[in-house]
């Protein structure tokens, strides 16, 4: 595999075969680290299933609901591979040829450690609002970002190796929202403490993937959220006409998970048997987190249904989980008490 920068036409190539693939228009970033593409792919809005009090579900955020990241990133494969493609070639031939000679070494890249938001910013595809979350032009922020990434010769594809990457100025984030501030005032938990900066520790979305205990008006905010939150996404103005989703059977999971079936998986086998092949199934989204999420969701739906099954994982050993199911536990009694639980 060669090394070294895309040709201009290659580039060429990329920008113009991306909307065949439903990708937005890419844009790059050029520097000593090399050549970035970026690119975006609509995950669409979303409303949320009517509760069923028999079973109760806890609500995925949109983008979870199916695996865009995964769906991202084989439209992006596909796009690389096209543009190695030669006249007459099959895809196969093409394919073949892009990988030793017309395309240079390149990591794919979406849902990655990478910072994919500053990446979009620098390269010129959005803007970022007061919430921190990438806008594209006229369209809202309620895509995947993903892109190739070509290193310098000096580079490897390893981590760790050539020139460091130096800081990009960026555009302030929050230069796009004008005087609003909705985000700000619609986040649940005060995330949000001024343009772009979130806090990651009181952000339900950060907390959704991380096995920490979560402070009391934190869990009071909740609500029946299994994975994700975009509150902050959903009352933007920037947001209000969302572009169609992308077509994808990929890990397909709707906008709920029956609570049950979360609380009842086996030990150590909840991602590789509930959410194999889904969004819920990346390396950095941690079991307990979710158990512990199905617990907040049980006791904000007050579902009596699941009032044994929360009080097995309040015995369990499991400190944050036991801490967490005791909680929901007398929150569902407190609701038993009152008549408004289901
Ligand atoms: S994702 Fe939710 S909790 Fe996080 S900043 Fe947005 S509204 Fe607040
Ligand atoms: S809600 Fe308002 S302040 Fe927040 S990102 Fe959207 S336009 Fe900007």
């Amino acid at each position: 595999m060669n090394a070294g920068r895309p040709s201009e036409k290659i580039l060429h190539l990329l920008s113009g075969l991306a909307p065949r693939f439903g990708l937005r228009p890419p844009r790059f970033l050029a520097g000593d680290f090399g050549v970035v593409m970026m690119s975006a792919l609509p995950y669409g809005g979303g409303g949320e299933d009517a509760p069923d009090p028999d079973n109760p579900v806890g609500v995925l955020a949109p983008f979870a609901r199916k695996n865009f990241y995964r769906e991202m990133t084989l439209r992006l494969r596909a796009l690389a591979a096209s543009a190695g493609e030669g006249p007459g070639e099959t895809p196969g031939e093409a394919r073949r040829r892009a990988r030793v000679e017309a395309l240079p070494a390149h990591r794919i890249f979406c849902n990655s450690p990478l910072p994919e938001k500053e990446l979009a910013v620098a390269s010129g595809l959005g803007r970022a609002g007061k919430n921190s979350l990438v806008y594209l032009p006229g369209e809202g922020s309620l895509f995947v970002l993903g892109g190739i990434f070509f290193p310098s010769p000096e580079r490897s594809l390893s981590p760790g190796t050539g020139p460091p990457f130096r800081p990009v100025p960026l555009p302030e984030p929050g230069e796009i929202c004008g005087a609003c501030d909705a985000c700000i005032r619609a986040c649940p938990t005060g995330a949000i403490r001024g343009p772009g900066l979130v806090l990651r520790e009181r952000c339900i979305q950060g907390l959704a993937a991380d096995p920490v205990r979560v402070p009391e008006d934190i869990r009071e905010t909740w609500g029946p959220t299994l994975y994700g939150c975009q509150i902050c996404q959903e009352v933007c103005p920037l947001n209000r006409h969302p572009p169609m989703a992308a077509d994808t059977g990929l890990g397909v999971l709707g906008a709920g998970v029956p609570l049950a079936a979360v609380l009842e998986a086996p030990e150590g086998r909840l991602k590789k048997t509930l959410f194999r092949g889904t969004v819920l199934d990346r390396s950095w989204i941690s079991e307990a987190a979710l158990r512990r999420n199905a617990l907040f969701a049980a006791a904000h739906r007050g579902s009596r249904a699941l009032l044994p099954l929360v009080s097995l994982y309040a015995q369990g050993s499991d400190p944050m989980l036991r801490e967490a199911a005791r909680w929901a536990a007398a929150r569902i009694m407190a609701w038993t008490i009152t008549g408004t639980g289901s």
